[in-house]
């Protein structure tokens, strides 16, 4: 469980607005890790936030998709098997389902094709998609998801950065649920997502969001600020500027707790963005 791990400052680092290059001013002190947010374009991000090799141990933690949205079946299939009531199970399901109704709406047409997941986790997703008629890759940091993708469910899954995976680009969908607020280097993780995407493909991807209710409300108590590992906090503004950096245009934002693809969720959003012409 992640929050048996205690953080000094020698494991953090400071970082500049990944759109702007400058230093935040400081929304939330947190210490050791600070919640800031740009003077120029309003980004909200952590700084100072974990080095690079204290996020690698963060994810490399086997207990790092328990006990959050992921719930304890996920590894063995437990829940389903002892036949307990799961409500994070059934949220994921509902989300997944929801998702993948979403993308054949945006598309105007059925599943089928190429479909890439970003932080593919244990591969609950992907392995529905591919159950759906689409022909499905992912890419996962955490050692212990990736094996599970791999070995259990025999899922094509990359284990490691997006930026260092063998993946042939002309991708139909990109997708990254609940990934974008964990990476580095935003920028570069939709820059490479673009160059991924075929010309007539399609991006989806959740966040939680920083101007949603719960989160201007609650503060600090903000249950989803996590400084260890949500590292960017962007609104539906900010995550159109970015995109756009990327060549990437934001072209629909559901935010309704009451959308399937977004099943009570009070402070996450599901984004659809679209290739720009190049
Ligand atoms: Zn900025």
């Amino acid at each position: 469980m992640t929050a048996a791990v205690t953080w000094t400052s020698e494991d953090t680092e400071e970082v500049d607005c990944c759109l702007c290059g400058v230093r935040g001013r400081p929304v939330h002190d947190l210490a050791p890790f600070g919640v800031v947010r740009c003077p120029r374009c309003g980004l909200v991000f952590v700084s100072p936030r974990l080095r690079p090799e204290a996020l690698q141990r963060l994810y490399d933690d086997v207990g790092y998709f328990e006990g959050g949205v992921y719930g304890g079946g996920v590894e063995d299939g437990g829940a389903e098997r002892s036949g307990r009531f799961d409500p994070a199970m059934l949220l994921q399901r509902t989300w997944t389902a929801g998702r993948l109704a979403l993308l054949d709406r945006v598309r105007g047409r059925g599943a089928g094709g190429r479909l890439l997941e970003v932080g593919a986790g244990y591969g609950l997703f992907l392995d529905a998609a591919r159950r759906a008629g689409w022909e499905a890759s992912g890419v996962e940091l955490s050692r212990t998801g990736a094996r599970h993708a791999r070995e259990v469910l025999g899922l094509d899954v990359f284990c490691g950065q997006l930026a260092d995976a063998p993946l042939r680009p002309g991708f139909d969908v990109v997708c990254a649920w609940d990934t974008v607020e964990h990476v580095p280097d935003p920028l570069e993780f939709w820059r490479t997502a673009r160059s991924l995407v075929a010309d007539d493909g399609v991006v989806l991807f959740s966040t939680p969001y920083v101007s949603s209710l719960p989160a201007r409300l609650l503060g600090t108590r903000w249950w989803t600020l996590k400084p260890a590992e949500h590292i960017w906090h962007f609104t539906p503004r900010t995550h159109a500027v970015l995109l756009a950096r990327a060549g990437l245009a934001l072209t629909r934002v559901v935010r309704s707790p009451l959308a399937a693809a977004n099943a009570g969720r009070l402070d996450s959003l599901v984004g659809v963005a679209r290739p720009v012409p190049r």
